[in-house]
């Protein structure tokens, strides 16, 4: 089985991972494949196993699209590093290096070759790929990212339009085509714009269980950043993200007061300044990230320990596309996020306001609907999330409402108010109105609209003066996250009642609503003592252990940067645990550790014996 042999002597692992083999298989096959995999899930290797293994039968080179030029250089140094032979070609190389890769390509030197989309338009590099293919050596393509060809998401990149243009001029060479983006509509934009219609579709399981969700309401949202950090990450690196460039120079600035290592990313720095705080992210330990949306994509740092967003997110696949940078390397992880009413106001306005057109903003609007329902669900909310890309799970004893149980109030009888009105609404007028005039309504308002309908005679006009707005907004966030309400995206957002709003109509179904997020407990990090700093290694070492653990990781920074390259392409922290834990003595006592390939076990074993026969 070459594919095992393959995982096992290059990247130093010892089993596929969920779908991984199947993909493997299918691929090295000559199969098209759509891979739906959560970030972490471990995308790389399903293209990057049957990449060396159709090289080895003599079926030539893999072209990559990955759509970050300034990540192409660390990717293709991890493949160096594990004794697979890659390149890129981009515009950072000179004329010069540039025709060296080609012909290395051209003599067959070259496994993987990464490129980004705007290539394909380039004459020249299909030029290139046109003599690779007369001579029966274009292997595969994989398309990374794929989502970046939907509008639907906020990676929207025109030039992955014109990849369709691959299969096409190179009729027969497989494509693999892989995002963490599971939405309905963004798959269904990845078949039809790359024309996969064909493609086996691989869909793994979305939930990260090491990542644990954390949702407050806002009070003072910079103070219980800087109180979550310190308390539960010192010394970690995380991403905080921000909704404007201001508020993210602003909050690295508050976090570089209060000591912690930050630095800012936004569209608005200099190119040379976002490329160095990304390369320094990427490079050095514990650095906490701010940044706007414009960061992250790509970035596939495994120990990043938290992901926290200062201002709510526009919609639950940005939410979970970003929080999933979080712990790819398995190990546990927060997702936390602040959200408050002005977060939900500012996003609607930035809706509305857009020049889009009407029903690109409904689908919009929905989705923001959908991730306050998130924000304010009083049950678990992985089971929202997993449920909202349409898979159902349990309670999962590892997010704030399982683990701490909010405070709720009963909005049960707020609720049947609502939908009472919303139907005697629909009976005396025929048509729906959307949520101000309802609340309008509800609570006895008389303005404008209500008298041009007559709506004060309704029966229902004031029966909720007793609440205020806030609540009775709330209760209907509530309604349609419980889908008891649907909002008409086709109708200007009209309310509608549905299947499942008769059962709380009748009182079958209580409607909870969250008080107040009770703070969580302080967790101090452990100092070690004779270390005289804060040193958490992923498993549980002894005081010898976190010792070589140290000696190991100060190794590596020096190795990583003789390679330019960051830390955890040369090891990760786990497999420098591992080692640590295992105190190996001889070379032998180094096989089997998840992570050493038979390349860095020949390049590395020495100084890590070393390394630990000193401490
Ligand atoms: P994705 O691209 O899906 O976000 P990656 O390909 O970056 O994920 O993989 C995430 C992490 O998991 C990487 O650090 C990778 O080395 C590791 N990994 C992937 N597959 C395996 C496996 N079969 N066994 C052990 N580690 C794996
Ligand atoms: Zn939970």
């Amino acid at each position: 089985m070459p594919h095992l042999q393959i995982l096992h002597d290059v990247f130093g692992y010892q089993a596929f991972r969920g779908p991984q083999q199947a993909i493997v298989e299918h691929v090295i096959a000559g199969g098209d494949a759509l891979v739906l995999m959560p970030t972490g899930g471990g995308k790389s290797l399903c293209y990057q196993v049957p990449a060396i293994a159709r090289q080895q039968a003599g079926l030539g080179a893999t072209l990559v699209i990955s759509p970050l030029i300034a990540l192409m250089h660390d990717q293709v140094g991890a493949l160096h590093e594990a004794g697979v032979s890659a390149a890129f070609l981009n515009s950072t190389l000179s004329s010069d290096e540039a025709y060296q890769i080609e012909q290395q390509l051209l003599r067959g030197e070259i496994t993987l070759l990464y490129a980004a989309p705007e290539r394909v338009s380039n004459a020249r590099f299909l030029a290139l790929l046109d003599s690779l293919f007369e001579r029966g050596k274009l292997s595969l393509f994989a398309i990374d990212e794929a989502h970046c060809v939907s509008q639907w998401g906020h990676d929207f990149r025109p030039d992955y339009r014109n990849l369709t243009v691959l299969h096409e001029r190179y009729p027969g060479v497989p494509r693999i085509a892989l995002t963490a983006t599971a939405d309905d509509l963004t798959r269904a934009d990845i078949l039809e714009r790359l024309q996969l219609e064909e493609a086996r579709a691989f869909v793994s399981s979305f939930d990260r269980p090491n990542i644990r969700y954390t949702i407050v309401e806002k009070k003072d949202s910079t103070a219980q950043l800087l109180r979550f950090i310190e308390r539960e990450h010192e010394g970690e690196a995380g991403i905080v993200y921000c909704q404007s460039r201001k508020k993210v120079e602003d909050m690295a600035q508050t976090l570089v007061d209060a000591g912690i290592k930050a630095l800012p990313y936004h569209a608005g720095l200099d190119s040379k300044v976002r490329q160095l705080n990304q390369d320094r992210f990427l490079r050095e330990d514990g650095i906490v990230m701010v940044a706007t949306i414009a960061f992250g994509m790509g970035i596939d740092k495994p120990d990043v320990r938290f992901v926290a967003h200062r201002d709510m997110p526009k919609n639950i696949e940005g939410y979970y596309q970003e929080t999933g940078r979080a712990g790819r390397d398995g190990l546990p992880a927060d997702a936390w996020m602040a959200y408050g009413l002005q977060d939900v106001v500012n996003q609607r306005r930035m809706i509305d306001e857009s020049p889009a057109s009407e029903e690109f903003k409904q689908v919009m609007r929905g989705k923001l609907d959908a991730l306050l329902g998130l924000a304010e669900a009083t049950d678990c909310r992985r089971v929202r999330l997993l449920g909202y890309f349409g898979e159902k799970s349990q309670p999962c004893g590892n997010c704030d409402n399982c683990l701490n149980p909010p405070e709720v109030w009963d909005g049960t009888d707020a609720a049947r108010k609502l939908l009472s009105t919303i139907y005697r609404i629909q009976q005396m007028s025929g048509v729906s109105f959307g949520a101000g005039h309802l609340m309008d309504i509800v609570r006895g308002k008389t303005t404008e609209k209500v008298t041009q309908y007559s709506h004060e005679s309704l029966s229902t006009f004031g029966i909720g003066k007793d609440f205020t707005e806030l609540q009775l907004r709330g209760v209907l966030r509530q309604l349609i996250a419980m889908g008891a309400v649907a909002v008409d995206a086709q109708a200007f957002n009209t309310l509608q009642l549905t299947a499942e709003s008769r059962a709380v109509l009748k009182g079958e179904v209580a409607v909870m609503l969250r008080e107040s997020v009770s703070a969580p407990a302080d967790r101090k990090p452990r100092r070690n003592a004779r270390l005289g700093a804060v040193v958490k290694a992923p498993i549980n070492l002894d005081s010898e252990g976190l010792l070589r653990y140290s000696a190991l990781k100060a190794w590596r920074a020096e190795v990583a940067q003789q390679h330019n390259l960051p830390a955890y392409v040369i090891f990760h922290d786990a497999t420098l645990a591992a080692i640590a834990q295992r105190a190996p003595q001889s070379i032998d006592d180094l096989q089997g550790i998840s992570g050493i390939g038979a390349k860095k076990l020949e390049a590395y074993a020495d100084d890590v014996l070393k390394v630990v026969a000193l401490q």
